[in-house]
């Protein structure tokens, strides 16, 4: 029998989501619960999101704690949580100065800007073209569905943004053709997520930073899915010896809370100034409280080490899948950002796995996609082994 809420939600939600029938009421560590008290191990953690799990205690606390003392001013103050995490954010990574917001297209947003303003402010007005990637995923506002190499998400909003250009996602030669004097920047994800758990082959990022060098064209990387442990490395950068000048980051970030950032190097920072860009949430005492403590257990309790770790297990096990099954054409992705590419339709697989107490997800009708809190555990993994193993048989 159909829920109350689905049908309740089914007449007042826009309807912008293909749902599964399942009202999720609880979640702790890997697992969430339904209404009946069925529990399912979470394999989506909200699409990357939960990298610490639900519920985590030292998130809640944070969270709880912070609530009651400070939940919102404006940026027109200084606050002490917003501070800690940027000084984080800019000790662990290549850049200097970061902007708070509230999502990964609004961290995009603030990349795609800065980068333009960069080349204004230079006098090098011409200079606005942004060269993205086939299949690529940068989020649904105006300017960032102008810069996501799909068709289908870009469908029905003409006209898009000007000044985006498309080449295939690893291909050097085909952007050796394309970037020029009117290039501002380069933007791709280090790993595609959306576009199917698509790694670059190798050396691709170090000819794409070095070509930027010799045009002069900024290099933007979004790793708003693959940052913050997720592909067994704090930043995906850090796997291919490549530094980009502007990263966006969301998802993970504060575990759920809302929030993303987008950081930069000084040299390119200094083009927003005040008035050139603000987001009244951005950066709440409230969510960076949450993502401070996302850092501090990040690094206290090694999760990226276990993570690089357990994602090992997990290819492996993946691979042993694949030589069990035909209709398995390839095993994707690095650390805990996981694909199975099938030769057959991947809805049914999802759905067989949900009635089995499993939550993956399907992106691009064929690839499953396994991006589990970074705490999952080996007998977790086998359990969901097991499952597939049985419905891939079937
Ligand atoms: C999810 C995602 C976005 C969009 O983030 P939102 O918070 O949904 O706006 C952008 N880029 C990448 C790589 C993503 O995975």
């Amino acid at each position: 029998m159909k829920s109350n809420i689905i049908n309740k939600a089914d007449k007042v939600i826009a309807a912008t989501y293909k749902r599964f029938p399942l009202v999720l009421t609880k979640g702790k560590g890997c697992n969430v619960w339904d209404e009946e008290g069925r529990s399912y191990t979470d394999f989506v953690a909200g699409i990357a999101v939960c990298n610490l799990g639900h519920s985590h205690p030292n998130i809640a606390k944070a969270v709880a704690s912070q609530a009651q003392a400070l939940v919102h001013v404006s940026n027109l103050y200084y606050t002490r949580p917003q501070t800690e995490v940027a000084s984080w954010l800019v000790e662990k990574s290549f850049a200097d100065k970061v902007f708070f917001c509230n999502s990964g297209a609004e961290a995009n947003e603030a990349a795609i800007k800065i980068a333009r303003k960069y080349f204004k402010d230079k006098g090098e007005n011409a200079r606005y073209h942004i060269i993205a990637m086939e299949q690529s995923f940068h989020g649904r506002t105006m300017a960032t569905l102008s810069a996501t190499g799909q068709e289908k998400i870009r469908q029905g909003f003409d006209p898009i943004l000007a000044g985006f250009e498309f080449v295939p996602f690893g291909d050097i030669d085909a952007l050796v053709k394309k970037v020029g004097p009117a290039t501002c920047a380069v933007l791709t994800e280090p790993i595609q997520g959306e576009g199917g758990v698509r790694c670059p082959p190798p050396d691709y990022l170090k000819a794409v930073r070095k070509l930027c060098d010799e045009v002069g064209a900024l290099l933007i990387f979004d790793e708003i899915q693959t940052g913050m442990g997720r592909t067994g490395k704090l930043f995906a950068y850090e796997h291919f010896d490549t530094e980009p000048d502007i990263m966006t980051l969301a998802k993970a970030l504060a575990n759920g809370l809302p929030m993303g950032a987008m950081l930069a190097k000084d040299f390119v920072a200094g083009a927003f100034s005040p008035g050139s860009h603000a987001s009244t949430f951005g950066g709440t005492p409230l969510v960076t409280a949450g993502a401070l403590a996302v850092l501090k257990t990040i690094f206290e309790d090694r999760i990226i080490e276990y993570s690089r770790k357990i994602g090992d297990y997990f290819i492996q096990r993946l691979l042993w899948l694949k030589e069990r099954h035909d209709i398995i054409e390839e095993v994707r992705g690095c650390g805990l950002l996981l694909g199975l590419k099938l030769r057959i339709e991947g809805d049914p697989v999802v759905y067989e796995c949900m009635q089995k107490g499993f939550l993956i997800n399907c992106i691009q009708g064929n690839v499953l996609r396994f991006v589990p809190p970074l705490i999952i555990t080996k007998e977790e993994i086998d359990a969901l082994v097991e499952c597939l193993d049985e419905v891939l048989a079937a």
